[in-house]
């Protein structure tokens, strides 16, 4: 992301408004504070648990995140940052701290990506900061080993996924799929919220952050239009909205939380039957 791509989109925006077509929306631009959690390179603030030496890895430094999201911000641009370990979460909130103050109060809505490993305390700033926080639950199926190898029992126990606490700490939380790491389909990162089951294992990881279904569709819909500045088009049912819905093939959401046979019979694009 360099100030020429801010221009590149600026310019766009300008030419041709935001929505390019009914499937395209410019929302804004995303950039990395960090790497992976799988390729030891998320940044920590305390060392691999597997790699004693290795705290991962700061993709950019704190100066030219604060820069570019600084102009970012100020032409109008929803800024969106990669953030996986628990010092790049912390790095980039303290970061969106200082840009709000330097450019004023507004419905800005900056949002962090993946969120996945929080220090103690964290999880609170997102609601104090008003930091949306794009979650992809899907990605914790294959993270939970990795979690534990990695970073040790007890910190993959108390900074990992915190879905509960981050709704808890009043911050925007919006589900998604981080499409094509992960599958796309919203029933299963719904189930994954509610039960947080990885493959092999026959208990939920770290039970206290499961989310109730009433809140999981919450965060998939209306909470995910609003982290895009779109809850007047999309993310509920509602007068004036977009009718984008489907018709599951059960109307019990016991069998659909527990069985997980559910499936999708139709599928409604602005009202219209797409599928089958
Ligand atoms: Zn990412």
């Amino acid at each position: 992301m360099s100030a020429d791509i801010f221009l590149g989109h600026q310019g766009v925006i300008h030419r041709a408004g935001r929505a390019l077509s009914n499937w395209i929306y410019l929302g804004g631009v995303k950039a990395f504070a960090d790497g992976s959690l799988g390729s030891n390179s998320a940044l920590l603030h305390e060392p691999y648990f597997d790699d004693p030496h290795n705290y991962g890895l700061q993709v950019l430094e704190f100066e030219s995140l604060f820069n570019m999201t600084i102009a970012s911000d100020m032409s109008g641009l929803q800024v969106a940052i990669h953030a996986i370990g628990d010092k790049a979460n912390d790095l980039i909130l303290d970061m969106y701290e200082s840009v709000a103050l330097k450019n004023g109060k507004r419905d800005r809505r900056f949002r962090i990506e993946h969120a996945q490993h929080l220090a103690p305390g964290t999880a609170d700033r997102f609601g104090q900061q008003g930091i949306v926080a794009s979650v992809q639950p899907d990605h914790l199926l294959d993270d939970a080993d990795a979690a534990i190898r990695k970073l040790g029992v007890d910190r993959a126990q108390k900074g990992s996924y915190l879905f509960r606490s981050l709704l808890s700490s009043n911050a925007l939380l919006a589900l998604g799929s981080d499409w094509p790491v992960t599958s796309t389909y919203p029933l299963r990162a719904i189930r994954t919220a509610m039960t947080r089951i990885p493959p092999g294992w026959d208990t939920a990881w770290i039970p206290s952050e499961r989310l109730s279904l009433n809140d999981a569709l919450i965060a998939h819909t209306i909470s995910a239009a609003r982290a895009c500045f779109l809850e007047n088009e999309i993310g509920s049912l509602s007068t004036g909205k977009l009718a984008d819905f489907v018709v599951l093939s059960s109307d019990s959401w016991d069998e659909f939380a527990t069985v997980g046979s559910t499936s999708v019979n139709a599928t409604y694009v602005g009202g219209i039957q797409a599928y089958p």
